[in-house]
């Protein structure tokens, strides 16, 4: 493997906008491969009303037969046997020992950047990865003056500058943003309307009465 993306999230359920950054980003890094990765237990939020088994297959489903996107169900199958929430850390540390030195790189949106200095071990991601983040059509809520001084001398100059180390930088990169949240797709469900065109039909077509009523019946996150 000569390049890695992992995307991780809830996909509470997966959009249209989750699919388009990751092939954005695929094809921007010119990464071999980007994994999908649903977690099992969200440190940040209440768990999902959905199971997580059922937000996998609706990222299979999602994903098809897109070349270079894969879902990948390790954090699922991982709290099979250990109680703790999926951290990416860990996620990050056992994608490390498959990928030798090959460049990784965590792909966040501009939210969860600006609230990364909550994630567990959250210096140490730098150790394993690159960070990309992307700006989403919605305010961030503001970094602190913590992660700020973190971030400052660990930006890199260029995507060229990434694929030259394995890890330890961060870049900015902006995709053509789409105004699509997991929160206004279960708001709209709610409310009886339509979801067409903002999450792909073949989930869609999967959804059952009870995914609805999950769906419907998830809280809000602490910030989305
Ligand atoms: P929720 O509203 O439930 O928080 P969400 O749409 O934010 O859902 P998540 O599963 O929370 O989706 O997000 C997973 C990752 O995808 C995060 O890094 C988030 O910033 C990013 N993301 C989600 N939607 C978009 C989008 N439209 N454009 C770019 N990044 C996105
Ligand atoms: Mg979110």
């Amino acid at each position: 493997m000569k390049s890695l993306g992992v995307f991780g999230g809830t996909f509470a359920p997966i959009h249209s906008g989750h699919l388009r950054l990751a092939i954005e980003l695929k094809e921007r890094l010119q990464l071999e491969r980007v994994h999908i990765i649903p977690n099992a237990r969200p440190p940040h939020r209440a768990i999902p009303e959905v199971p997580p088994q059922r937000r996998l297959e609706w990222a299979r489903l999602a994903v098809g037969d897109e070349p270079g996107l894969f879902v990948d169900d390790r954090e699922v199958r991982r709290a099979l046997s250990r109680s703790e929430p999926s951290y990416t850390y860990d996620t990050l540390v056992e994608l490390r020992h498959e990928l030798g030195d090959a460049p990784l790189y965590l792909l966040l949106g501009d939210d969860a950047a600006n609230n990364l200095h909550t994630w567990h071990q959250w210096r140490e991601l730098f150790d394993l990865a690159h960070l990309i983040f992307v700006e989403r059509p919605f305010e961030p809520p503001a970094p602190p003056a913590e992660l700020n001084a973190f971030l400052r001398g660990r930006k890199a100059q260029s995507a060229e500058a990434l694929r030259a180390q394995p890890g330890g930088l961060w870049l900015p990169l902006s995709v053509p943003p789409l105004a699509i949240s997991s929160t206004r797709i279960r708001r709209l469900l709610k409310a009886g309307r339509s979801i067409r065109g903002l999450v792909p039909d073949a989930v869609i077509h999967s959804l059952t009465p009870q995914d609805v009523l999950a769906l419907t019946h998830d809280e809000d996150p602490a910030y989305d």
